[in-house]
Protein backbone atom coordinates (compact mmCIF):
# COMPACT_ATOMS: atom_id res chain seq x y z
CA UNK A 1 0.00 0.00 0.00
CA UNK A 2 1.05 3.19 -0.79
CA UNK A 3 2.15 6.11 1.64
CA UNK A 4 -0.14 8.16 4.17
CA UNK A 5 -1.98 10.23 1.67
CA UNK A 6 -5.15 11.89 5.10
CA UNK A 7 -3.89 11.23 8.63
CA UNK A 8 -5.94 12.23 11.24
CA UNK A 9 -4.92 12.12 14.71
CA UNK A 10 -7.20 12.93 17.60
CA UNK A 11 -9.49 15.23 16.16
CA UNK A 12 -12.39 17.27 17.65
CA UNK A 13 -14.69 19.59 16.08
CA UNK A 14 -17.47 21.34 17.69
CA UNK A 15 -20.20 23.47 16.55
CA UNK A 16 -21.05 26.58 18.89
CA UNK A 17 -24.82 28.04 18.82
CA UNK A 18 -25.22 30.65 20.82
CA UNK A 19 -24.09 28.97 24.59
CA UNK A 20 -24.36 25.82 23.13
CA UNK A 21 -21.81 23.65 22.27
CA UNK A 22 -22.33 20.64 19.86
CA UNK A 23 -19.46 17.70 20.28
CA UNK A 24 -19.85 15.85 16.90
CA UNK A 25 -16.03 14.75 16.49
CA UNK A 26 -14.78 13.32 19.78
CA UNK A 27 -11.13 11.88 19.53
CA UNK A 28 -10.71 10.86 15.54
CA UNK A 29 -7.96 8.66 14.03
CA UNK A 30 -7.65 7.81 10.82
CA UNK A 31 -4.71 7.09 8.27
CA UNK A 32 -5.77 6.55 4.90
CA UNK A 33 -3.49 5.83 2.01
CA UNK A 34 -2.40 6.87 -1.45
CA UNK A 35 -4.41 4.55 -3.86
CA UNK A 36 -7.08 3.40 -1.37
CA UNK A 37 -10.83 3.33 -2.17
CA UNK A 38 -12.98 3.84 1.40
CA UNK A 39 -16.19 4.33 2.46
CA UNK A 40 -17.30 6.49 5.59
CA UNK A 41 -20.52 5.21 7.16
CA UNK A 42 -22.32 6.37 10.14
CA UNK A 43 -26.04 6.98 10.64
CA UNK A 44 -26.96 10.60 10.00
CA UNK A 45 -25.66 13.26 12.11
CA UNK A 46 -22.81 11.44 12.86
CA UNK A 47 -20.41 13.78 11.68
CA UNK A 48 -19.47 12.05 8.37
CA UNK A 49 -19.99 15.56 6.34
CA UNK A 50 -18.58 17.57 9.56
CA UNK A 51 -15.46 15.12 8.94
CA UNK A 52 -15.45 14.78 4.95
CA UNK A 53 -15.66 19.18 5.29
CA UNK A 54 -12.24 18.78 7.48
CA UNK A 55 -10.55 16.69 4.81
CA UNK A 56 -11.32 19.17 2.30
CA UNK A 57 -9.95 22.07 4.29
CA UNK A 58 -13.78 23.51 4.17
CA UNK A 59 -14.08 23.79 7.42
CA UNK A 60 -11.90 23.91 10.43
CA UNK A 61 -11.28 21.47 13.47
CA UNK A 62 -10.84 22.56 17.37
CA UNK A 63 -8.41 20.26 18.24
CA UNK A 64 -5.82 17.51 16.98
CA UNK A 65 -4.20 16.90 13.68
CA UNK A 66 -4.35 16.68 10.55
CA UNK A 67 -2.09 16.21 7.70
CA UNK A 68 -2.82 16.02 3.97
CA UNK A 69 0.19 14.06 1.86
CA UNK A 70 2.28 14.83 4.89
CA UNK A 71 1.88 18.63 5.44
CA UNK A 72 -0.08 19.71 8.77
CA UNK A 73 -3.11 21.22 7.42
CA UNK A 74 -3.89 24.00 10.30
CA UNK A 75 -6.30 26.98 10.90
CA UNK A 76 -5.46 29.00 7.42
CA UNK A 77 -6.90 31.89 5.70
CA UNK A 78 -9.79 31.25 2.61
CA UNK A 79 -6.89 31.81 0.22
CA UNK A 80 -4.24 28.94 1.31
CA UNK A 81 -7.15 26.87 1.86
CA UNK A 82 -8.02 27.12 -1.23
CA UNK A 83 -4.55 26.57 -2.97
CA UNK A 84 -4.86 23.23 -1.37
CA UNK A 85 -7.83 22.01 -2.04
CA UNK A 86 -7.22 23.34 -5.78
CA UNK A 87 -3.94 20.94 -5.64
CA UNK A 88 -4.75 17.79 -4.10
CA UNK A 89 -8.86 17.43 -3.52
CA UNK A 90 -11.75 17.21 -6.12
CA UNK A 91 -15.46 17.45 -4.38
CA UNK A 92 -18.40 15.19 -5.71
CA UNK A 93 -21.92 16.15 -3.47
CA UNK A 94 -25.17 14.54 -3.26
CA UNK A 95 -26.83 17.29 -4.78
CA UNK A 96 -24.30 17.79 -7.44
CA UNK A 97 -23.60 21.33 -6.94
CA UNK A 98 -23.78 22.48 -10.14
CA UNK A 99 -24.43 25.69 -11.61
CA UNK A 100 -27.60 25.61 -13.56
CA UNK A 101 -26.98 29.11 -15.77
CA UNK A 102 -23.94 27.40 -16.76
CA UNK A 103 -23.62 24.64 -19.21
CA UNK A 104 -21.59 21.50 -18.55
CA UNK A 105 -18.60 22.71 -20.01
CA UNK A 106 -19.13 25.81 -18.50
CA UNK A 107 -19.51 24.12 -14.73
CA UNK A 108 -16.89 21.41 -15.77
CA UNK A 109 -14.36 24.47 -16.88
CA UNK A 110 -14.68 26.35 -13.68
CA UNK A 111 -12.00 24.78 -11.11
CA UNK A 112 -9.78 26.00 -14.49
CA UNK A 113 -11.17 29.60 -14.08
CA UNK A 114 -10.30 29.97 -10.78
CA UNK A 115 -6.36 28.57 -11.71
CA UNK A 116 -6.27 31.55 -14.01
CA UNK A 117 -6.37 28.80 -17.22
CA UNK A 118 -7.58 31.16 -20.31
CA UNK A 119 -11.14 30.50 -21.65
CA UNK A 120 -10.04 28.60 -24.95
CA UNK A 121 -7.79 26.24 -23.09
CA UNK A 122 -9.78 24.93 -20.43
CA UNK A 123 -13.19 25.01 -22.41
CA UNK A 124 -10.86 22.26 -24.48
CA UNK A 125 -9.74 20.33 -21.44
CA UNK A 126 -13.92 20.17 -20.30
CA UNK A 127 -14.44 18.66 -23.67
CA UNK A 128 -12.10 16.05 -22.98
CA UNK A 129 -13.18 15.65 -19.75
CA UNK A 130 -17.06 15.18 -20.66
CA UNK A 131 -16.08 13.13 -23.46
CA UNK A 132 -14.00 10.87 -21.42
CA UNK A 133 -17.43 10.12 -19.08
CA UNK A 134 -19.51 9.92 -21.68
CA UNK A 135 -21.32 13.15 -22.37
CA UNK A 136 -19.75 14.80 -25.48
CA UNK A 137 -23.46 15.29 -26.95
CA UNK A 138 -24.38 17.40 -23.75
CA UNK A 139 -21.64 19.55 -23.66
CA UNK A 140 -24.17 22.66 -24.49
CA UNK A 141 -26.98 21.65 -22.04
CA UNK A 142 -27.42 23.18 -18.88
CA UNK A 143 -28.16 20.75 -15.60
CA UNK A 144 -32.07 21.26 -16.15
CA UNK A 145 -31.74 19.04 -18.84
CA UNK A 146 -29.79 16.56 -18.14
CA UNK A 147 -30.57 13.46 -15.44
CA UNK A 148 -29.61 12.80 -12.23
CA UNK A 149 -26.88 10.45 -13.14
CA UNK A 150 -25.57 12.75 -15.88
CA UNK A 151 -25.56 15.78 -13.37
CA UNK A 152 -23.10 13.61 -11.03
CA UNK A 153 -20.97 12.62 -14.01
CA UNK A 154 -20.15 16.04 -14.84
CA UNK A 155 -19.68 16.88 -10.99
CA UNK A 156 -17.23 13.92 -11.30
CA UNK A 157 -15.87 15.61 -14.64
CA UNK A 158 -15.78 19.25 -12.66
CA UNK A 159 -13.83 17.33 -9.96
CA UNK A 160 -11.09 15.34 -12.02
CA UNK A 161 -10.02 18.55 -14.15
CA UNK A 162 -7.60 20.10 -11.71
CA UNK A 163 -5.86 16.20 -11.45
CA UNK A 164 -6.41 15.88 -7.66
CA UNK A 165 -4.73 13.59 -5.50
CA UNK A 166 -8.05 12.84 -3.59
CA UNK A 167 -11.48 12.82 -4.90
CA UNK A 168 -14.01 13.08 -1.80
CA UNK A 169 -17.46 12.34 -2.12
CA UNK A 170 -20.32 13.02 0.41
CA UNK A 171 -22.77 10.95 -0.37
CA UNK A 172 -22.33 10.93 -4.24
CA UNK A 173 -25.69 8.09 -5.04
CA UNK A 174 -27.82 9.89 -2.29
CA UNK A 175 -29.87 11.63 -5.11
CA UNK A 176 -29.82 8.68 -7.13
CA UNK A 177 -31.59 5.00 -8.34
CA UNK A 178 -29.94 2.12 -7.87
CA UNK A 179 -28.99 1.37 -11.24
CA UNK A 180 -27.65 4.99 -12.42
CA UNK A 181 -25.89 4.71 -8.23
CA UNK A 182 -23.85 1.92 -9.91
CA UNK A 183 -23.22 3.09 -12.56
CA UNK A 184 -21.31 6.04 -10.48
CA UNK A 185 -19.77 3.63 -7.97
CA UNK A 186 -18.42 1.94 -11.23
CA UNK A 187 -16.68 5.63 -12.76
CA UNK A 188 -15.75 6.03 -8.77
CA UNK A 189 -13.93 2.55 -8.99
CA UNK A 190 -12.46 3.28 -12.63
CA UNK A 191 -11.27 7.11 -10.94
CA UNK A 192 -9.41 5.37 -8.01
CA UNK A 193 -8.05 2.53 -10.68
CA UNK A 194 -6.21 5.70 -12.38
CA UNK A 195 -3.93 6.10 -9.12
CA UNK A 196 -6.74 8.54 -7.44
CA UNK A 197 -7.66 8.14 -3.79
CA UNK A 198 -10.98 8.33 -3.05
CA UNK A 199 -13.00 8.56 0.09
CA UNK A 200 -17.13 8.32 -0.10
CA UNK A 201 -19.38 8.96 2.68
CA UNK A 202 -22.53 6.84 2.31
CA UNK A 203 -25.05 4.94 4.99
CA UNK A 204 -26.03 2.52 1.97
CA UNK A 205 -24.35 -0.69 2.85
CA UNK A 206 -24.65 -1.78 -1.13
CA UNK A 207 -22.68 1.17 -1.70
CA UNK A 208 -19.91 0.56 0.86
CA UNK A 209 -19.29 -3.04 -0.13
CA UNK A 210 -17.86 -1.61 -3.20
CA UNK A 211 -14.68 0.14 -1.56
CA UNK A 212 -12.23 -1.21 -0.22
CA UNK A 213 -12.32 -0.57 3.84
CA UNK A 214 -15.49 0.51 5.05
CA UNK A 215 -14.51 3.30 8.12
CA UNK A 216 -17.23 3.42 10.63
CA UNK A 217 -18.06 6.77 12.60
CA UNK A 218 -20.16 6.05 15.80
CA UNK A 219 -21.30 8.86 18.38
CA UNK A 220 -17.92 10.94 16.90
CA UNK A 221 -15.54 8.48 17.54
CA UNK A 222 -14.17 5.62 14.42
CA UNK A 223 -16.02 2.62 15.60
CA UNK A 224 -14.66 -0.81 14.16
CA UNK A 225 -12.88 -1.35 11.03
CA UNK A 226 -14.25 -3.96 8.58
CA UNK A 227 -12.72 -5.07 5.42
CA UNK A 228 -13.66 -7.82 3.03
CA UNK A 229 -16.62 -8.47 5.31
CA UNK A 230 -14.20 -8.82 8.29
CA UNK A 231 -14.70 -6.98 11.57
CA UNK A 232 -10.69 -6.03 11.66
CA UNK A 233 -10.00 -5.47 15.72
CA UNK A 234 -11.15 -1.99 16.15
CA UNK A 235 -8.28 0.97 15.36
CA UNK A 236 -9.49 3.19 18.33
CA UNK A 237 -12.10 4.33 20.86
CA UNK A 238 -11.87 7.07 22.70
CA UNK A 239 -13.82 7.55 25.48
CA UNK A 240 -14.47 11.25 27.10
P1 LIG B 1 -23.85 13.50 8.82
O1 LIG B 1 -23.19 14.00 7.57
O2 LIG B 1 -23.23 12.25 9.35
O3 LIG B 1 -25.33 13.35 8.68
P2 LIG B 1 -23.12 16.10 9.91
O4 LIG B 1 -21.63 16.11 9.94
O5 LIG B 1 -23.78 16.83 8.81
O6 LIG B 1 -23.62 14.59 9.99
O7 LIG B 1 -23.68 16.69 11.28
C1 LIG B 1 -23.28 16.20 12.54
C2 LIG B 1 -24.02 16.98 13.61
O8 LIG B 1 -23.59 18.32 13.60
C3 LIG B 1 -25.53 17.03 13.42
O9 LIG B 1 -26.14 16.97 14.68
C4 LIG B 1 -25.76 18.36 12.76
O10 LIG B 1 -27.03 18.86 13.07
C5 LIG B 1 -24.66 19.20 13.36
N1 LIG B 1 -24.17 20.26 12.46
C6 LIG B 1 -23.66 20.09 11.23
N2 LIG B 1 -23.26 21.26 10.69
C7 LIG B 1 -23.54 22.21 11.62
C8 LIG B 1 -23.36 23.62 11.67
N3 LIG B 1 -22.80 24.30 10.66
N4 LIG B 1 -23.75 24.27 12.81
C9 LIG B 1 -24.29 23.59 13.84
N5 LIG B 1 -24.48 22.26 13.85
C10 LIG B 1 -24.12 21.57 12.76
MG1 LIG C 1 -23.92 14.43 5.71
Amino acid sequence: MGKSIIKVNQLHKSYQMGTNSLHVLKGIDMDIREGEMVSIMGSSGSGKSTLLNIIGILDNYDKGEYYLNDILIQKMNEKKAAQFRNKYIGFIFQSFNLISFKNAIENVALPLYYQGVPRKKRNQMALEYLDRLGLKDWAEHTPAELSGGQKQRIAIARALISKPKVILADEPTGALDTQTSYEVMDILKEVNKSGITVIIVTHEHDISEMTHRVIRLTDGLIGSNIKNGIHQPTITITNN
